[in-house]
């Protein structure tokens, strides 16, 4: 059997090797004689599972002390309604940029609960670019400015981080864990896991211990980080397998993988190939500004709506799936997550190739 690379946004791929752990591990975890789905969440077997979690977690991202880590449920988009709930303390005020989807959503939901300023955007040239942004583009007393770090839709990502003076907070779900990130230029970060950490149903939150406490008066127990964070993510059951999953994900990647240096380098080369094959032809474009091209998710279209629709069924027969872009953009979309081997970006400029080479556009 020819293998299958998943090129899917999310849920997208997991490495082999942690399916394979947990497939070894799924009726009985460790001797137990249970499955990781059945167990407690107050047991002290998974008091263990979710406790390594943590500190891997924070190995790896090197999460300073001063931090708390939360693993919750409801996915990213929740967090659009969270964070201003629990960050409008102070002036009721937020500053969000605007450089995708994702980011739209959240400005969008943030409104419901404050005076909340639309810093910038990039929709003017369809989220192609990412916007340069200096202290006197935000309010001097905003309580917090919101970006998306990787686009994952438009296939861009920020290039630097802006000085903002207030708190930034920024949407990392596509991008987490897939390079360093100095944490401590954030306030704080969240991610829904099922990009490049977990099955989907676990959200991740990075907070700065002093941001938390000040929620707004109406903020439903579940979204307050406070309770979240005293009770250790276990206020009510959290999504217990999931957080199995990231535990053996983040093994991984600080066991094979080198840590976050060595899934940076892994992800260069794989988005390089990518690119430079795609800057050396003109059958493929891909449309955003070269600095702010995503390591994690590459778009390009033909220019042709039914040689694009061609191009993913025929991807799909090869064993390269879910190559379809966002159903927004159009063209194509290769995720290439941490998870996803050099071997299946390979395999996708070849099949790239050989499609332009029998497809000649009229
Ligand atoms: C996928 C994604 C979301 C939405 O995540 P859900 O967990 O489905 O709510 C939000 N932001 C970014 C950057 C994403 O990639």
């Amino acid at each position: 059997m020819n293998p299958v690379y998943n090129f899917s946004a999310g849920p997208s791929v997991l490495p082999k090797k942690v399916l394979q752990t947990a497939a070894s591990e799924l009726v009985d975890y460790r001797g137990s004689g249970m499955s990781v789905m059945e167990m407690s969440h107050r047991s002290a077997l998974f008091e263990e599972i979710i406790r390594t979690c943590e500190e891997s977690l924070r190995r790896v991202m090197k999460i300073p002390d001063s931090y708390k880590v939360l693993f919750l449920q409801g996915g990213a988009s929740t967090q659009f309604a969270a964070l201003p709930l629990n960050l409008l303390s102070g002036n009721r005020k937020a500053d969000y940029v605007v450089t995708g989807q994702f980011s739209k959503k959240a400005y969008q939901e943030a409104k419901k609960y404050g005076d909340i300023r639309l810093a910038a955007s990039s929709e003017d040239r369809n989220n192609t670019y990412i916007p340069r942004l200096e202290r006197k583009d935000f309010r001097p007393d905003a309580d917090y400015v919101h970006i998306c770090l990787n686009n994952t839709i438009y296939g861009t990502c920020w290039d630097y981080l802006p000085d903002t003076g207030a708190p930034l907070a920024a949407d990392i779900s596509s991008c987490i864990l897939s390079e360093p990130l100095d944490v401590s230029r954030f306030g704080l970060l969240y991610a829904g896991a099922q990009k490049n950490m977990a099955p989907a149903g676990l959200t991740v939150v990075i907070v700065r211990e002093d941001l938390i406490g000040k929620a707004l008066p109406y903020c439903p127990a579940m979204l307050d980080y406070k309770i979240m964070a005293d009770n250790g993510s276990l206020y009510n059951t959290p999504p217990c397998y999931c957080i199995y999953m990231a535990g053996l994900v983040l093994r991984w990647i600080e066991e094979d993988m080198g840590g976050l240096e060595g899934m940076k380098a892994r992800n260069e080369e794989k988005a390089a190939l990518l690119y430079e094959y795609l800057d050396s032809q003109e059958y493929y474009r891909n449309p955003n500004e070269k600095r702010v091209r995503s390591r994690m998710n590459v778009t390009f279209v033909t220019g042709d709506a039914a040689l694009d629709a061609k191009f993913a069924a025929e991807a799909g027969k090869a064993g390269l799936l879910n190559l379809k872009g966002h159903r927004s953009v159009g063209g194509m979309r290769a995720s290439i997550y941490n998870a996803m081997p050099l071997e299946g970006v390979r395999a996708l400029v070849e099949f790239m190739k050989r499609f332009a080479a029998e497809n000649p556009k009229k």
